[in-house]
C-alpha cells in the first residue's frame, strides 16, 4: 500500500511531548485562512511512499522516539492511509499516537455515524488535537496548538467517560477559548 505524504520528520520536538516521528499526510479540505502549510491542501500533490518504508522508519527509531504524530494536511481527510499507519504505530509498535485534525471531536463522532473509518482512526489515537486553525485566536504562547480554540483531547478517557476529557499534559487550559463560529 502506498501512502500519499507531504513529508515526515524523524525527530520533531514541536509536534507533541518528547522527540517524535511525524507523518504529514497530503490533502486537507478545511483551508483555514493563514494555514502555515497550504501546500498540503491538494490531494494530488505530495509523494507516494510505501507503507513498508514508513514502518522501517518506525523500526529504526522505535527505541529512541517518544511516539508518532499524525499531521498534515489532515489525517482525517486521508482515512484509509491514516488508519493503515496508525494501526501499525499502535498495534505493532505500541507507540503513543497523537493525531492533528481540522475537524472537531464532535464532528468526528457525527461523521463516524455514516462512515465508521472516522471512528476507527480515532480509536488508534491516544490524543486528538482538534479544530480548525483560527487566525483571530492564534497564540504563540501555547504549546502543541496553533490557536486557542483547538483542544488536546485524551481519546481513551473521553471514550470511557462519554464526554470530552482534555489531555492536561499537552494542553494549558488557561489558553482555551471556544470557537466563536462553528460552521460545520
Ligand atoms: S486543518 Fe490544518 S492543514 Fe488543514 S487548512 Fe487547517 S491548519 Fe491547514
Amino acid at each position: 500500500m502506498n501512502i500519499r505524504l507531504a513529508g515526515f520528520a524523524q525527530e520533531s520536538i514541536v509536534d507533541g511531548p518528547g522527540v517524535r516521528i511525524v507523518v504529514f499526510f497530503q490533502g486537507c479540505i478545511h483551508h483555514c485562512p493563514s494555514c502555515q502549510n497550504p501546500t498540503t491542501w491538494p490531494f494530488d500533490r505530495g509523494t507516494d511512499v510505501p507503507l513498508e518504508d514508513i514502518l522501517a522508519m518506525f523500526e529504526k527509531n522505535r527505541n529512541t522516539t517518544s511516539g508518532v504524530t499524525l499531521s498534515g494536511g489532515d489525517p482525517f481527510c486521508n482515512l484509509d492511509a491514516a488508519i493503515a499507519v496508525a494501526r501499525e504505530a499502535k498495534e505493532r509498535f505500541r507507540f503513543h499516537v497523537i493525531g492533528y485534525t481540522g475537524y472537531t471531536y464532535e464532528e468526528i463522532l457525527r461523521l463516524g455515524r455514516k462512515d465508521m473509518r472516522y471512528l476507527v482512526l480515532l480509536s488508534y489515537l491516544d490524543t486528538l488535537v482538534d479544530g480548525r486553525f483560527l487566525l483571530s485566536l492564534r497564540s504563540i504562547s501555547i504549546n502543541n496548538r496553533g490557536s486557542r480554540n483547538q483542544r488536546c483531547i485524551d481519546v481513551r478517557k473521553s471514550q470511557e467517560y462519554g464526554k470530552i476529557v482534555l489531555d492536561e499534559k499537552m494542553m494549558d487550559m488557561s489558553f482555551y477559548e471556544e470557537d466563536p463560529i462553528d460552521t460545520f
